[in-house]
C-alpha cells in the first residue's frame, strides 16, 4: 500500500475534499467523475488505498464488481443511456492518472462519438507465440 496522504481519493473518502456520492458501503464509495465522458460518469473506489490491481486483494475487486452490478442499472435509467462501458487504468501507461485504484463505470450515448480501440493484426504465429508466453507466466 503507498503512502496516502498525496491521494485525492483518499482525502475524497476522509471528507477532506467534497464528491457527489452516489453510492457507499462499508469497503467503498461511488461517486461521479468530476470530468465524465457522458453525465452519470462514475467512479468505484475502494476506500482502503491500493494502486494498483496486483496489490488489491481479490475480496475488494469482487466487491466493485458487485458495486458495478448494483449501480450500472442505476445510472443508466438515471442519464437514459443502455448501455456503458467499463474502464480500469492500471499503470501510468494506460493512462492512470489517480494512483489508487478504481473502476470507471461510463454510460454511452449512441451520439458521444467515443470510438472503439482500432484493433492491431497478428503476424503468422505470433498469436499462439504469445499465448504460450501467458500460459507458461501463470501460477
Ligand atoms: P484515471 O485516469 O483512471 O486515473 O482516472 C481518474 C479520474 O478521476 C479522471 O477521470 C478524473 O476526471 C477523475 N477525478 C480526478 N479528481 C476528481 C475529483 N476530485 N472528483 C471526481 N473525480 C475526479
Ligand atoms: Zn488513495
Amino acid at each position: 500500500m503507498a503512502n496516502t496522504n498525496d491521494c485525492i481519493f483518499c482525502k475524497i473518502i476522509a471528507g477532506k475534499i467534497p464528491c457527489a456520492k452516489i453510492y457507499e458501503n462499508d469497503s467503498l464509495i461511488a461517486f461521479l467523475d468530476i470530468a465524465p465522458l457522458n453525465p452519470g460518469h462514475t467512479l468505484i473506489v475502494p476506500k482502503k488505498h491500493f494502486e494498483r490491481i496486483s496489490e488489491t486483494p481479490e475480496s475488494i475487486l469482487f466487491e466493485i464488481m458487485k458495486a458495478v452490478k448494483k449501480i450500472a442499472p442505476a445510472i443508466l435509467r438515471a442519464v437514459s443511456a443502455d448501455a456503458f462501458n467499463l474502464g480500469l487504468n492500471d499503470g501510468k501507461i494506460a493512462g492512470q492518472l489517480v494512483p489508487h485504484v478504481h473502476m470507471h463505470i461510463m454510460p454511452r450515448l449512441e451520439s458521444d462519438g467515443f470510438k472503439h480501440w482500432q484493433g492491431k493484426k497478428y503476424a503468422d504465429g505470433e498469436a499462439e507465440k504469445v499465448a504460450g508466453r501467458i500460459k507458461s507466466l501463470l501460477k
